[in-house]
């Protein structure tokens, strides 16, 4: 039996090199004099040696004990018996394996039998670290070595084991490397699904895409977005929410080849990566199982959460092997995904790569338009049916492009969005609303309003009503004339923003603006978050607003809308009123301030001087004359 063999239930644990060579040099350093002392030197002649060794040996806090080749012991310090919990006498004679190990590491009798250093094995010498039991059977970490007395003892030769009991430094160390593995945890894992972080996912990539670049393989980009995953949280609570998550990562996690990496980018986004990927249709697998996996929704708190999720995936191509447009390209199959009714994926293939070059041209496009003062506003008046008057008017950019023709908002507001261009956007609004207004006042109407779309972006400039207050003043308006449209899903959606955005409507109300909630009505948590804003107003959808004439449900909702608003003295003003009996309607329950394609389609300044000029004998003031009349009489 030789060392390596008896060495092997030993644990060696993460001790640092650094503690075990600091406390074994000293001891090193003292055997290995003894060593050469002894050299040549029978056992009785060493032990009626200098006593200045034994002095040494019986003062070192380090066990120290003379073995035979077969490990029997011929002599021990009393660090070794204090060690070890065993007195000299016990152990002079034995071998000592039997009694330093604990029952499940002990060797078997045999192996002890057979057991001899080996200096051939390249262990002598080695420090180590191994579990040895004391004579009360408490445990212990034990650091040994071993080196060898050549020549002595009549040609055989002899071992000292040199022994320390490390407990205490292998358990600071344990600690450390636990609290090191719970900060790796902290920095590269989400706390609450366990999955990878943006962090780790972008390490993981870049080593991807190297080692795709040496290969004939590619790397896969998978991108998760849960669909309306912000109505369970709405509907059921964050809790809900969370069980969500961590539903879709089990989900994930079960799917995600071996090599392959999940990460959960925040909120309900998660990107899986797969390296080495031979074959596109692996992808496709993977998004269609997943699809599958979530259609049969979680369970939370005894309710079945149902839920879906729309996918975009993109391959690694020789012209692509960049991390950051790779996942630019499955964000771009996502988004097409999402707009093909969401529950669904897409993969980037040419026809997808052929609309994305198509959007980034048209993202330029609009940046050069921006830039250039290139975009026009048309305004649409909005009216007052009750008094037969006209309030003032939206402001609505038009894009005429050189080769497009004229492109609407619908269109080219996200790709201004994408690129960061959506405030500038709403400023230029906010400019031509006011240039309006006072092209408007030399007509001989000076006192109509005028509002402008504010985006998310535009809100959380915290010098918007600076901005606003400088162009009124500077133009002699006052500025209840001013009104910002922010939409209602932008409040619900941003909560917690640095400047949230119904504190940014306060200020501009302190300031005398007004802020109205746009296409009010379809966000769920509308009316719950009426009262806790100080708006001045709301403009209730055109979609709850074209159907009040055939649909019961949606004019339940208005008039209640409107008797809530009643309530709460805020102005209302319907849009999207297509006909005159939409418009009778409204002025029947009491909503008397209104918009639409039925009363004016939105249209350039000059045509709406000519608009405003013609109201008088317009067809609309007759829906204010039976009030009128009434009232009259
Ligand atoms: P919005 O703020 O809800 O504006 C009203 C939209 O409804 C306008 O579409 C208008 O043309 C349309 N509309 C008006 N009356 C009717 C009607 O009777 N029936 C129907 N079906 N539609 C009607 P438009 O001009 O295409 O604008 C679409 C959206 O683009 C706007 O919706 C607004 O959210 C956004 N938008 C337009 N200009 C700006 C802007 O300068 N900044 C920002 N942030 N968004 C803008
Ligand atoms: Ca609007
Ligand atoms: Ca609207």
């Amino acid at each position: 039996m030789r060392l390596a063999r008896i060495c092997m239930p030993y644990i060696v644990v993460g001790v640092s090199l650094e503690i075990v060579l600091a406390s074994g040099l000293l001891l090193v350093a003292v055997i290995g004099t003894v060593a050469a002392y002894m050299r040549g030197k029978s056992l009785h002649e060493i032990q009626s040696a200098s006593s200045t060794f034994e002095i040494v040996a019986q003062h070192a806090n380090d066990g120290i004990v003379l073995q035979q080749a077969d490990a029997t012991i011929l002599w021990c310090n009393d660090a070794y018996c204090q060690i070890m919990g065993r007195d000299p006498t016990f152990w002079v004679g034995k071998r000592p394996q039997k009694w330093v190990y604990p029952p499940d590491l002990c060797p078997s009798d045999e192996e002890i039998e057979a057991f001899r250093y080996d200096e051939n094995s390249g262990e002598l010498g080695l420090l180590r670290v191994q579990e040895n039991m004391r004579a009360d059977g408490s445990r212990f970490w034990n650091q040994t070595s071993v080196s060898a007395v050549p020549g002595v003892r009549d040609g055989e030769r002899l071992y000292v084991l040199s022994c320390r009991d490390v407990t205490k430094q292998v358990e600071r160390e344990a600690a450390l490397a636990l609290a090191n593995e719970k900060l790796e945890k902290a920095v590269n894992y989400d706390a609450l699904t366990g999955l990878a972080n943006r962090r780790k996912l972008m390490a993981f990539f870049e080593e991807a895409l190297l080692e795709a670049n040496h290969r004939a393989h590619e790397v896969g980009v998978v991108h998760i977005d849960l669909d309306k995953f912000k109505e369970i949280n709405d509907t059921h609570g964050h809790a809900a929410g969370d069980a969500v998550l961590i539903d879709a990562a089990q989900k994930l996690r079960r799917l995600k080849p071996i090599q392959g990496l999940t990460a959960r980018l925040g909120g309900d986004e998660f990107i899986m990566l797969v390296p080495n990927l031979v074959r596109a249709d692996v992808l496709t697998q993977i998004a269609q199982d997943f699809l599958n996996a979530v259609s049969d929704g979680c369970y939370w708190n005894g309710i079945r959460l149902n839920y879906s999720a729309s996918l975009g995936l993109a391959v690694s191509a020789e012209k692509c092997r960049s991390s950051e447009e790779l996942i630019n390209r499955a964000d771009f199959a996502l988004y097409e995904a999402k707009s093909k009714g969401r529950n669904t994926f897409m993969i980037y293939d040419a026809p997808l790569a052929r609309a994305h070059v198509e959007k980034k041209r048209l993202a330029a496009d609009l940046a050069q338009a921006l830039r250039h003062d290139e975009l026009s506003f048309h305004f649409q008046p909005i009216v007052n049916l009750k008094e037969g008057r006209i309030e003032g008017f939206e402001t609505l950019a038009r894009w005429h492009h050189p080769q497009r023709g004229l492109v609407n908002p619908g269109q080219f507001i996200d790709v201004a969005h994408d690129i960061g261009l959506l405030e500038d956007l709403d400023m230029s609004a906010m400019r031509a609303a006011i240039a309006a207004k006072q092209h408007l006042r030399s007509c001989g109407f000076p006192d109509l309003y005028a509002s402008f779309n504010a985006s998310f972006q535009t809100l959380q400039n915290e010098a918007l009503a600076d901005t606003m207050t400088w162009a009124m003043d500077a133009a002699d308006f006052p500025r209840h004339q001013l009104v910002a449209e922010v939409l209602e899903t932008v409040i619900i959606d941003n909560p917690s923003q640095d400047m949230t955005v119904a504190q940014q409507i306060a200020r501009l109300e302190a300031a005398g603006f007004r802020a109205r909630l746009d296409d009010f009505g379809v966000g769920y948590a509308g009316l719950a978050h009426l009262a806790q804003l100080s708006v001045h107003g709301i403009k209730i959808d055109r979609s709850l607003i074209r159907q009040i004439c055939s649909d019961v449900t949606s004019k339940r909702i208005v008039t209640a809308i409107l008797s809530l608003a009643n309530e709460l003295k805020i102005d209302v003003v319907a849009e999207g009123v297509e006909n005159l009996e939409i418009a009778r309607q409204l002025v029947e329950a009491n909503c008397a301030s209104m918009q639409g394609y039925g009363i004016a389609y939105p249209m350039p300044l000059p045509d709406l001087i000519a608009w405003l000029h013609d109201f008088e004998n317009n067809m609309w003031t007759d829906i204010a004359q039976p009030e009128a009349k009434q009232s009259a009489g």
